[in-house]
């Protein structure tokens, strides 16, 4: 279930990208020209919704908004330097000064509102490769972000729950959330870092020590601020801590570590890698843990 709309400037690779997604992923290509009648081409690719689609070239609000219909389909901008695009230009239909490309490349970007239509893509490729192979390759790479699952997986999902929770952080140091989840896939706390509930909150003054500027490893047993995946266990207590998986936006430093063996949490899952060597060392075979790059998965 999947329809990418392509956009891009003259000679970013738009056709090239297409033919290597059908060659790669077996994607049906479908060309929107001026003749095209949107409405009732967007309908046969509704109606074909097994079969992935990628359409080129997108170059009006009108047809994103009718695509939009579906919640699956999703817009890349192709994009590659003006020298690498004009000397693909020449290439293709013969010489013609510098000058006179980017006259034409200004025209086509303006007439068509090229910023305003790029506000809807979701990931943007860069295309400067000399070779098909070299393109290709960079394609295979980044995949997860060019062809998106459907909905995200559990660890996604609760990693982004652990990012809006993080923003209710009230450290005026370091923002971090946490999510503890049971083997049921159920949410059993969420906490992020901040000072505890009788005391002012940070960012009010509450902690003498975020309020200076030392760095944060030396002075951590000074600071007021209960950390986010202490506040996930504080919340339960062993009995439902234990073999747990707790999404923390930044691994855990030495003070949490020691409170996730003892809340026997056996999974962590994080994005942000902190500066916590020793806590990484603590954490290394006693529970088991995971890294996830957030930023591939856009939804
Ligand atoms: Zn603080
Ligand atoms: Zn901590």
């Amino acid at each position: 279930m999947s329809i990418i709309g392509v956009m891009g400037g003259i000679c970013s690779g738009k056709m090239l990208f297409c033919q290597l997604m059908k060659d790669m992923y077996d994607y049906k290509i479908v060309q929107f020209d001026q003749e095209i009648d949107l409405n009732k081409t967007a309908i046969q690719i509704y109606n074909n919704w097994n079969t992935p689609t990628i359409i080129t070239a997108i170059t009006t609000q009108e047809q994103i908004r009718v695509l939009k219909k579906r919640n699956y389909f999703h817009l890349i901008f192709l994009d590659a330097s003006t020298y690498t695009r004009y000397r693909r230009y020449c290439k293709k239909h013969g010489e013609i000064n510098f000058d006179d490309f980017v006259k034409l490349d200004d025209k086509h970007k303006y007439d068509l509102n090229f910023l305003e239509l790029a506000k809807n893509c979701k990931v943007y490729l860069k295309n400067n490769s000399n070779t098909i192979e070299e393109f290709s390759n960079s394609l295979k790479q980044q995949m997860t972000k060019i062809i998106r699952p459907f909905r995200p997986d559990w660890d996604v999902y609760f990693m982004k729950i652990a990012y809006t929770v993080k923003q209710r952080s009230n450290c005026m140091k370091k923002s971090v959330g946490a999510v503890l989840v049971n083997n049921n896939k159920r949410i059993l706390s969420t906490s992020y870092n901040g000072t505890p509930k009788v005391m002012k909150n940070c960012n009010e003054g509450g902690c003498d020590v975020c309020k200076e500027s030392k760095t944060l490893d030396l002075i951590l047993y000074k600071c007021m601020c209960i950390h986010a995946e202490e506040g996930c266990i504080l919340e339960l207590g062993i009995t439902q801590t234990r073999n747990t998986t707790l999404y923390t936006t930044l691994f855990p430093c030495v003070w949490c570590c020691k409170a996730l063996l003892q809340a026997e949490v056996s999974r962590i899952v994080y994005c942000e890698q902190g500066n916590w060597d020793l806590s990484l060392q603590i954490i290394q075979n006693l529970i088991k843990y995971d890294q996830i790059d957030i930023e591939q998965y856009i939804y």
